[in-house]
């Protein structure tokens, strides 16, 4: 029996694939390598395949009977919201027609386990600040939509034949569990700052007159290392009686973007007095996950805070190709 990790090369897959490996079960990971690298695979047995061509059902149903696959992780997507509103049918291609022929691979071979990347973005704009799974899903790009249109389908298909899903809603993913499994997209706040530190500049803090204590806005940061945990969780869950399909994935705790910034100073000892500029359309105050469903029904709660997050994107940073030099 083996788990079939899909874009188990990449920052978040790479962590899901190592903690699999440690635990000594046969990974499978299926990666286009688009935006990651071979090595970051470990020692899983790597397979290079574009889930979203016409090929990949037949190439997939193939792998899962050859490595005797019983459940499949699914990471792959690709994750620019910008991008996704520049090209959406290259986003629903990708995201949606991907998650398609797996699941008509998964259904041809009788493998009916499925733990699924989600996204906060499935919420939009939330008028809560702490946002429940049964808060209303607005997705406002088409990113957001393929995510939420994902998990449509997967219901349907266990409606139709049975498949046994889970999908996590990640809030803000930060940190690295190995130095060499860092964030290697310059996407989100900590690797924007690492990334002005090391060409010289001072990160950017767009607005910093919300209504916050400190004016700048409030996330919820996971440590990837915590999320990876909460897909083995979610995987060993699957296939009793769970009562939910969707959960959040936060602390259940925000950080505002100055803390953030000051928090890398800390780790780094640099200087990261930031410029104020102004506000991002579509930037939420306040963006927290309710982490109490996930709690209770699988037993997980994320054990690591910003410091550890901080430090060890840091410590990633510094073993990488553009390391500075303090
Ligand atoms: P990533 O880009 O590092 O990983 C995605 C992996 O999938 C890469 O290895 C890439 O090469 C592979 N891939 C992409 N398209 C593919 C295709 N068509 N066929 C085969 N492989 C393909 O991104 P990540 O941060 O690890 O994100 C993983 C998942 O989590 C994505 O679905 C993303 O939407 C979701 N997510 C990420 C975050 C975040 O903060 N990083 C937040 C919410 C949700």
């Amino acid at each position: 029996m083996s788990v079939l990790v899909v874009g188990g090369a990449g920052y978040i897959g790479a962590h899901v694939t190592r903690l699999l490996r440690q635990d000594g079960v046969p990974v499978v990971v299926l990666d286009d390598l688009s935006t990651s690298s071979a090595e970051r695979a470990g020692d899983a047995t790597l397979v290079q395949l574009d889930v979203s061509t016409p090929e990949a059902p037949d190439a997939i149903a193939a792998l899962i009977r050859e490595h005797d696959v019983d459940a499949v992780i699914h990471f792959a997507a690709k994750k620019q919201v910008g991008e996704s509103v520049q090209r959406p049918l290259f986003y629903y291609r990708q995201n949606i027609g991907g998650l398609v022929n797996l699941l008509d691979a998964m259904e041809r071979e009788g493998v009916r386990k499925m733990i699924f990347s989600s996204s906060a973005a499935v919420y939009g704009e939330p008028v809560e600040a702490v946002v429940r799974e049964d808060s209303a899903t607005m997705p406002i790009n088409p990113y957001g939509r393929t995510k939420l249109i994902g998990e449509w389908i997967m219901a349907d298909c266990e409606r139709a034949w049975g498949l046994q899903w889970v999908a996590l809603r990640y809030f803000n993913v930060a940190g690295a569990g190995w130095p060499e499994l860092g964030d290697s997209a310059i996407m989100n706040l900590i690797p924007m700052v690492l990334d002005r530190l090391t060409s010289g500049e001072a990160p950017r803090v767009f607005g910093d007159d919300y209504e916050t204590p400190d004016g700048t806005c409030i996330r919820d940061y996971v440590h990837v290392k915590d999320l990876a945990e909460a897909h083995i969780v979610a995987l060993n869950a699957l296939g009793g009686e769970l009562p939910n399909h969707v959960y959040n994935v936060g602390t259940g705790t925000g950080s505002s973007v100055k803390e953030v910034i000051d928090a890398v100073g800390q780790a780094s000892g640099l200087d990261t007095t930031p410029v104020i500029e102004g506000r991002r359309a579509g930037d939420p105050p306040k963006l927290i996950a309710s982490a109490d469903r996930i709690a209770a029904d699988l037993g997980f709660k994320a054990s690591l805070g910003l410091t550890e997050i901080v430090e060890s994107a840091w410590q990633a940073w510094q073993a990488g190709p553009r390391r500075i030099e303090v």
